[in-house]
């Protein structure tokens, strides 16, 4: 068997203004055939799986580019056509092949193409033909589109959220894909459409039991080789934004619609109760202030650079200096320009400084005052489970009692290093800021005596019954109360 992979990857934030060309994907992950390294980032699992599937089949894996940016706004158009053409080309010298096995986030929108994967399934469709098998991995945060689900064969996606199981998920993907090679399944996707958006953490109830509901049928019945939720991504403006359940059968497409409409009306009636509680910066400072240990860590949520946005919002801060506090630390502010101000300024320099809050509407004012350079870190990074996440030249001010890193690398806060590598001990903190949306959990929470979610500023078009969208379909929840009224009405 000869089988071709390769991965192209990103989250598009439609509303951020980070735009974004070859040198993001160059910064995060761009690997030309073969150099892909041997541990894999979350959307390129496909290529490490494959290499150890292949050479324990004894089969032939021919490998084209692994491209993948962090989250952000618009891809620039040349960008996405040429990493597309290459891969494209790629897969061309290889015919013939018995597969197409590709890594694919789902959410990357390009100037000119409101669906890239869409675009790259189908010209991959048309140059292997109708019997060869075409499959890939995905993020649930991503847009399922009828052109994607017509050119494939198969999707999976991750099931987790904090998706803590990319690697696992890549294993399904290629056991269903060995199976079929072998002659021993028929995989045939059935797709319902839930008509709604929303959030689904699987760190907590009701998606917790929802997720292990799916695992358990996947266990138990025979005819189903796999079971995806597509929650959808609410910042991507784009016609079919939503989300979807996904049922792929052993040639069983009866079942396999019967079992997604079943599943997918389950998660309709539950929609609205998967949203941690959020409170607002008030709420949020009030209550960590009152508490009577530290540190008490306040997600700054939707300024989530992992979500795309810039990550330089400072509503929450200024909410702790309005209310005279001394004893916080605040973890990261996006501004390169103020990085650069106090490199030049130096270690132990006190300067007049303009930062944060520069990039969008909705995310504060910037902060103006005297600072004192506390220290200065070039190349910064945090830990972030067996890995380290950079977050670039880096700065830590102090300002009115308050320690502040600003950061010219954008980054989600995945880890209390974050701190510590620019000499603040968390741990001695009453309050931690933090901007990340659900990834902190899982290191923060050991350090925590207090997590408070908080919904500051509008960063991030977190609530779909009011962000302006363009493109958007309105028939969903919550842009309408019940989208299938018209449906039971009719029947
Ligand atoms: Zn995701």
């Amino acid at each position: 068997m000869r089988i071709f992979t390769a991965a192209l990857a990103t989250e598009t934030n439609t509303f951020s203004p980070i735009c974004i060309d070859k040198r993001a994907f160059e910064a995060s992950l761009y690997a030309p055939p073969g150099s892909h390294p041997e541990t894999p980032t979350l959307c390129t699992a496909p290529i490490t799986v494959g290499r150890q599937v292949t050479a324990e089949k004894g089969w032939e894996l021919i490998e084209g580019t692994a491209a993948w940016a962090d989250p952000a706004g618009l891809v620039n158009r040349h960008t996405y056509e040429s990493l597309r053409d290459e891969i494209l080309d790629q897969l061309r010298a290889a015919l013939p092949v018995n597969a197409v096995v590709l890594g694919l986030h789902g959410a990357m929108v390009a100037d000119g193409y409101e669906d890239t994967e869409g675009d790259l399934l189908t010209r991959i469709r048309e140059l292997i033909g109708p019997e060869v098998l075409l499959c890939a991995e995905l993020d649930p945060h991503s847009h399922l589109t009828g052109k994607r689900i017509a050119a494939a064969d198969f999707f999976v996606f991750f099931k987790e959220f904090p998706h803590t199981d990319f690697v696992d998920r890549a294993k399904d993907l290629w056991r269903i894909a060995v199976d079929t090679l072998e002659g021993r399944v028929k995989p045939v996707m059935s797709v319902f459409d839930c008509r709604m958006i929303d959030v689904f953490p699987t760190s907590r109830e009701p998606m917790r039991s929802f997720v292990d509901k799916l695992m358990e049928i996947e266990r138990d019945d025979t005819d189903v080789l796999s079971l995806s939720v597509v929650h959808g991504f609410m910042a991507g403006d784009v016609p079919e934004m939503g989300t979807k359940m996904i049922a792929v059968t052993d040639g069983n497409r009866e079942k396999g619609q019967a079992l997604a409409r079943d599943l997918g009306l389950e998660l309709f009636a539950k929609r609205g109760t998967f949203r941690m509680p959020e409170l607002d910066e008030r709420q949020a400072v009030a209550e960590a202030i009152a508490a009577t240990a530290g540190p008490v860590v306040i997600a700054d949520m939707w300024d989530n650079p992992g979500g795309g946005t810039a990550g330089d919002a400072t509503v929450v801060l200024e909410e702790l200096l309005a209310n005279g506090v001394t004893d916080a630390a605040v973890g990261t502010i996006w501004d390169p320009m103020a990085v650069q101000i106090c490199m030049a300024a130096g270690e132990g320099a006190e300067i007049p400084l303009r930062f944060g809050a520069k990039s969008a509407p909705g995310t504060g004012n910037p902060i103006d005052g005297t600072v004192t350079v506390i220290s200065l870190v070039r190349n910064a990074e945090m830990r972030f489970g067996e890995s380290f996440a950079p977050f670039g030249d880096a700065a830590h001010i102090w300002h009115r009692g308050i320690d502040i890193i600003l950061n010219s690398t954008r980054a989600q806060s995945f880890d209390p290093s974050l701190f510590s590598v620019m000499g603040i001990d968390p741990r001695s903190k009453k309050i931690l800021v933090v901007k990340s949306t659900n990834h902190f959990f899982a290191s923060f929470s050991k350090i925590a005596s207090k997590i408070l979610y908080c919904s500051a500023g509008t960063p991030y078009p977190n609530n779909p019954a009011k962000t302006p969208y363009r493109r958007v379909r309105r028939d969903i929840w919550p842009m309408v109360t019940d989208p299938f009224a018209a449906e039971r009405g009719a029947a």
